[in-house]
């Protein structure tokens, strides 16, 4: 509901800052709850040709820079109307909103995806922390981040220096394929040191994956071994690196230049595969959808160099 009008509001107020026919425009502006004086409003604020009744006594109670402005020599001390330059007026109306709340307003706005980054503005610019702005930060922590909103919440993080928003897009974005990674936040258009740091977060990433699966392939591969051993599967053993159906070596540079261990892990593939040419009955075959295959040796090899 809030939602709607003030986003009709965005778009009528936009087209009457371009078009002659403004207060035609004007007139057709959904009416809001600060549209017209009210329990003896004392001061206006303008917003985009909009104008917003309001108390100068609960701005000050929930904004200690309203506070100052109105205590000030300043000339917003005294004036009725005071022009908000640069601002959003259906954020206005829902900053508005939130600072009176229900009980005066009988409304209720919602924080959205919409509203979020008028609200942290002006809650950070009129320091109305904790009523909007630090709501407004869980909210960005919290809400879920996806391809299409990643970067919006990501340029409000930057903007407000809020580390913890900022590291979940980022924990998104590292872990995004560099084709979705490009396109998200489009790589081609970004500055030197911007690209460098998408690129590097995600060869960080990768490299910590790498980290974590090449040792446990390894050893996967050698669980095998030992399994297969128990069970008195038939497997070529390679004994200069294989001791008692364990590996006596965790450097697989030393295996994969070792003809019998490259025949050895062949023959354990072969062993545990539907495809394969041996045809022991011991063990059940996993069937033939599955990567454990002849590929095996090449993968540990890839796996072993990108680890450097
Ligand atoms: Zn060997």
């Amino acid at each position: 509901m809030a939602s709607n009008s003030t986003m009709e509001d965005t778009s009528l107020s936009e087209k009457g800052s371009h078009n002659e026919t403004g207060v035609d425009q004007a007139e057709k502006k959904v009416k809001h709850c600060f549209s017209e004086p009210w329990e003896d409003s004392d001061v206006i604020l303008v917003v985009e040709n909009e104008r917003f009744h309001v108390h100068r006594l609960i701005l000050s109670m929930n904004s200690p820079v309203f506070k100052a402005m109105f205590k000030s020599q300043f000339k917003e001390a005294m004036a009725n109307e005071i022009p908000l330059p640069e601002k959003n007026a259906s954020g206005v109306l829902d900053f508005l909103k939130i600072i009176y709340g229900f009980q005066y307003i009988q409304e209720r706005v919602e924080i959205t995806m919409e509203n979020v980054e008028d609200l942290v503005q002006l809650s950070d610019e009129y320091q109305v922390t904790q009523l909007i702005f630090d709501p407004c930060v869980k909210f960005l922590e919290d809400k879920p981040k996806t391809k299409d909103n990643v970067m919006k919440i990501l340029a409000i993080a930057d903007l407000y220096n809020l580390e913890k928003v900022h590291q979940c897009c980022i924990d998104l974005l590292k872990n995004m394929r560099l084709n979705c990674l490009s396109e998200t936040v489009h790589l081609q258009d970004l500055d030197k040191e911007k690209m460098h740091y998408y690129l590097t977060q995600r060869i960080e990433r990768l490299e910590t994956v790498l980290d974590q699966v090449y040792p446990q392939v390894f050893g996967l591969v050698g669980s095998l071994m030992w399994l297969l051993r128990e069970s008195s599967i038939f497997v070529s053993w390679c004994s200069s690196h294989v001791s008692e159906g364990k590996f006596k070596t965790h450097r697989w540079l030393e295996i994969r230049e070792c003809i019998n261990c490259q025949g050895m892990l062949r023959s354990m593939v072969d062993a545990t595969c539907s495809s394969s040419r041996y045809h022991k009955r011991q063990i059940p075959r996993h069937g033939l959808a599955v990567h454990f295959n002849e590929k095996l040796f090449s993968a540990m090899d890839d796996l072993s160099k990108a680890n450097g």
